[in-house]
C-alpha cells in the first residue's frame, strides 16, 4: 500500500495517473518501517473501456480481489503482473470478460494451494476420450472411470475442453475467443463449485458479479458509471 501526498489538491500533477484501472510505471520509496509514498508516474495509460463499462469494470474488479487473496503484500509477482496486465488489456480491448476471468480463475488454483488434475484422468492418466471433473478424485476422470464417482460433475465435453485449455493457455498469444453462452453458464458452474469446495474465498466482488447475472441485458451493455 502506498500513500501519495497532495493528491487532493487541485492540479495535482499525478491525478491522471492514479485513476482507477490505470496501468503505468511508479516510483517512490518504499519503507520497510512507516509509510511508503509514491512520488512520479510515467508511461501510465487509463484502460477506457473498463472503466466506463460495469461488466467489464466487475470482471477486472474480481480479477484484482483475487489476487490480493491470493499473494501476500510486499511480495513481487513479476510473472502473475504480466498476467493480469495482459488480462485486463485484453477485457479492455472487448475480449470476454468472462472468459479471461475463467482463465485467471484456473490458473490461479494451483496459487492457492489446489491444483486439479486437468490433463488427464486423475486416475488412470487417460488422455484422451470422453471425461467429466470429480471433485473427490480432484480433477478429471476418464469414461472408463466413471463408475468410481456418481457425483462426478456430468460436465459437458465442450466445457471440460475449455476447463481443460485454460488451465495452459498463455494469455499473450490469445487471439480471439468465441464460448456459447450455455457453455459459458457451465464453466461459472464448474469454476464456483472448485472454488467453494476448494479454495473457500468470500469475495464482495465476486457477489457482485452473481447478482449481475439476474440484470436485464440492457442494463449490462455499455452502462456508463
Ligand atoms: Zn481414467
Amino acid at each position: 500500500m502506498f500513500f501519495i501526498k497532495g493528491a487532493r489538491k487541485r492540479g495535482f500533477k499525478l491525478s491522471s495517473a492514479l485513476l482507477p484501472f490505470t496501468i503505468g510505471t511508479y516510483s517512490g520509496n518504499l519503507n520497510d518501517n512507516g509509510l511508503s509514498f509514491i512520488n512520479a508516474a510515467k508511461e501510465f495509460e487509463q484502460l477506457k473501456m473498463i472503466s466506463q463499462d460495469i461488466v467489464s469494470n466487475a470482471y477486472t474488479t474480481y480479477i484484482f480481489s483475487l489476487i490480493d487473496a491470493a499473494f501476500k503484500d510486499n511480495e513481487p509477482i513479476p510473472v502473475w503482473y504480466q498476467k493480469v496486465a495482459t488480462a485486463i488489456r485484453l477485457i479492455d480491448e472487448e475480449f470476454d470478460a468472462e472468459i479471461i476471468t475463467n482463465i485467471i480463475e484456473i490458473q490461479l488454483l494451483s496459487v492457492f494451494g489446489v491444483q486439479p488434475q486437468l490433463q488427464g484422468c486423475a486416475v488412470g492418466g487417460e488422455t484422451q476420450g470422453e471425461f467429466d471433473y470429480s471433485e473427490a478424485y480432484g480433477g478429471l476422470l476418464c469414461s472408463k472411470h466413471w463408475y468410481l464417482d456418481n457425483n462426478r460433475l456430468h460436465a459437458t465435453q465442450k466445457a471440460i475442453f475449455y476447463l481443460r485449455q485454460f488451465s495452459v493457455v498463455n494469455l499473450d498469444k490469445l487471439n480471439s475467443i468465441k464460448v456459447a453462452e450455455r457453455t459459458k453458464k457451465e464453466l461459472r458452474q464448474i469454476i464456483d463449485v472448485i472454488y467453494d469446495n476448494s479454495v473457500g474465498l468470500n469475495l464482495k466482488s465476486k457477489k457482485f458479479i452473481d447478482g449481475m447475472s439476474s440484470w436485464p441485458v440492457s442494463l449490462k451493455k455499455k452502462t456508463e458509471i
